[in-house]
């Protein structure tokens, strides 16, 4: 059960909680192979492969398992790569990336996040926790947030928990203060359950529950996380 009366901070996961992360990131693979025709054709070329794509992939994460981590940084030497393998110029890399993390950026969000982020943010400090690599200033929602821990700027991901205790530091809570809201069973809630956090699932999609630990709270969006909050969104 939810302890309402405990929570002094929020820490929010972005994708997939507050927008569904699976068309802004064809979009952002479109805007990219746009890029590419444009400015790379042979490269563009190389990628319309699918085997050649993965192939690339593990070889990427085989090269630098020390950004396993870090999606940019992986897609940064995806690029260059294959810039390298379709023989264009390897500065391009930076560019292309920029095509395509603009877009990334490019969110629609859920219909009720933005009321229930501004019902949370009147009420609590909110510190976004994300593996992935959107920024809350770049989607327009910085307002709403305090600070954000992002795999790839403190380099750890959920589910660990150093980088849960890592985001409650930053708001001077302890553990046991922050609720953590997110859509993943895995690197959300039993990631945070194991950091000491109350957590609530977002649960969207009416999925199973499917391990011995449970959240604290199941909500079906964020509006209806704010009303077991006791907040109008
Ligand atoms: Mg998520």
């Amino acid at each position: 059960m939810l302890q309402v009366s405990k929570v002094k901070a929020i820490t929010l996961d972005l994708d997939d909680t507050l927008w569904p992360v699976e068309p802004t990131i064809a979009r952002a693979e479109q805007a990219l192979a746009d890029w590419l025709t444009r400015h790379a054709p042979a490269t563009a070329r190389l990628l319309s492969d699918a085997p050649v794509r993965s192939q690339l992939r593990k070889a990427v994460l085989q090269a630098h398992p020390e950004v396993a981590h870090d999606f940019s940084a992986l897609r940064l030497a995806y690029l260059s790569r294959a810039l390298a393998h379709a023989g264009d110029d390897t500065a391009l890399a930076q560019p292309a990336f920029e095509a395509f993390f603009d877009e990334r950026q490019n969110v629609t969000l859920f219909p009720d996040s933005l009321s229930a982020l501004a019902a949370l943010a009147a009420r609590y400090p909110i510190v976004a926790v994300s593996n992935g690599n959107a920024n809350v200033h770049r989607v327009g929602l910085g307002a709403y947030f305090v600070g954000s821990v992002s795999a790839q700027s403190f380099g750890v991901a959920k589910p660990h928990i150093d980088i849960f205790h890592a985001a409650a530091r930053s708001v001077q809570c302890d553990p046991d203060e922050v609720l953590h809201v997110g859509d993943d069973a895995h690197l959300d809630v039993l990631g945070a359950l194991n950091a000491g956090m109350q957590t609530a699932w977002i649960n969207r999609d009416a999925k199973a529950w499917e391990h011995p630990q449970t959240p604290h709270l199941t909500a079906t969006d964020m509006g209806a996380l704010c009303a077991a909050l006791g907040l109008a969104a």
